[in-house]
C-alpha cells in the first residue's frame, strides 16, 4: 500500500493564471495520493509592481486574493473529516518591499507563508525568459547564482516567511555554479538555520530540465546537519502533480538524516515522523 504523507505543503491553482484545473480536482488529487493534510499556495498578487505592470499570466490579481481565501476556507469545511484543506500562499521576496509584503499577509488568517526567490533585480531567475541571461556563460550564471544567494539570505532574515521553497532554483534549466551554491553554501544554510524558516523538499524540480529535487543532495545533507526544518511540496500546477515523487522524495530525506517534516498551521508548524 502507497505510505500516507502528512501534507503537500505547495499547490498552485487556476488563479494565477499558468496552473490548470479546479480547486476540488487538487485536492481529491491528494486524497487519492493517501495525503492526510494539502495546502493550497497560490501565487500572491505582485505586490512589489503597479497593477497596471502586473502580468495576469504570472500570479492572481489583487482583488483575486480575499476570494482566493474564502474558496479555500470553504474548501476546508466541504472536504473536513476527508482531507484536512489548509491555506497558503506563495509570496515573492521582493528587496525593499517588506513592509508592503507584511501589510499584505497580515490581513488573512494563512496556515502558512511560502517565501519565494524569483525575483533577481527586477526579472525572474524561473521564467523562460531568463535564459537569455543564463545562456551568456559560465561567468553570468555564477554571477547570478551569486546574487540568488544574497537575496535568499535576506529572504531567510525578512521574518516574513514559515517555509523557504526551492532553495536552488537558478539550477531549474540545468546552470549549475561552479562552486557548491556559489561559494557560499555553508553560510547560506546557516542563515537558514539561524532564521528558524522551513525548507520545502520538493519534487518540482524533477519535472523541470535539471530533473532533480529542490535542494540539491548535498544542500539537503548540510540543512539537516544544522537541524533545518522540512516540509513536503510538490509545487503542483495541476491536479496530476500533486503528491507526486513523494515516495522518493522521502527516502532520500531519510537518507540525509531527515526523520520528521512540519505541517503548518495557523503558521505554527506541528512536526509529524516522515
Ligand atoms: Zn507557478
Ligand atoms: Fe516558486
Ligand atoms: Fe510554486
Ligand atoms: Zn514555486
Amino acid at each position: 500500500m502507497a505510505q500516507r504523507f502528512p501534507c503537500d505543503t505547495h499547490i498552485h491553482t487556476a488563479r494565477c493564471g499558468h496552473a490548470g484545473g479546479l480547486d476540488e480536482e487538487f485536492v481529491e488529487a491528494g486524497m487519492e495520493r493517501g495525503l492526510a493534510a494539502i495546502t493550497l499556495s497560490d501565487h500572491a498578487p505582485f505586490y512589489w509592481l503597479p497593477p497596471e505592470e502586473r502580468d495576469p499570466a504570472l500570479a492572481m490579481a489583487a482583488d483575486e486574493l480575499p476570494r482566493y481565501v474564502d474558496d479555500v476556507l470553504a474548501l476546508a469545511e466541504r472536504y473536513r473529516g476527508r482531507i484536512e484543506v489548509l491555506l497558503g500562499v506563495e509570496a515573492d521576496y521582493a528587496e525593499g518591499h517588506e513592509e508592503e509584503l507584511a501589510r499584505l499577509l497580515e490581513a488573512y488568517p494563512f496556515d502558512v507563508v511560502l517565501g519565494s526567490v524569483h525575483l533577481i533585480d527586477g526579472w525572474l531567475v524561473d521564467a523562460p525568459t531568463s535564459l537569455a541571461r543564463l545562456n551568456q556563460g559560465q561567468a553570468e550564471v555564477d554571477r547570478i547564482w551569486a546574487r540568488y544567494a544574497d537575496l535568499l539570505i535576506s529572504a531567510a532574515g525578512s521574518g516574513l516567511f514559515d517555509v523557504l521553497t526551492h532553495l536552488d532554483l537558478p539550477k531549474k534549466f540545468g546552470h549549475r555554479a561552479s562552486l557548491p551554491f556559489a561559494g557560499r553554501q555553508s553560510e547560506i544554510v546557516a542563515a537558514v538555520a539561524r532564521s528558524s524558516c522551513a525548507v520545502e523538499l520538493s519534487s518540482g524540480g524533477r519535472r523541470k530540465p535539471v530533473g532533480e529535487d529542490y535542494p540539491a543532495p548535498d544542500l539537503l545533507r548540510e540543512l539537516a546537519s544544522a537541524g533545518v526544518r522540512f516540509v513536503l511540496s510538490s509545487d503542483a500546477h495541476a491536479p496530476a502533480e500533486v503528491g507526486l515523487g513523494f515516495d522518493e522524495l522521502a527516502a532520500n530525506a531519510r537518507a540525509a538524516g531527515v526523520e520528521e517534516v512540519l505541517v503548518f498551521r495557523r503558521r505554527r508548524g506541528t512536526s509529524v515522523r516522515l
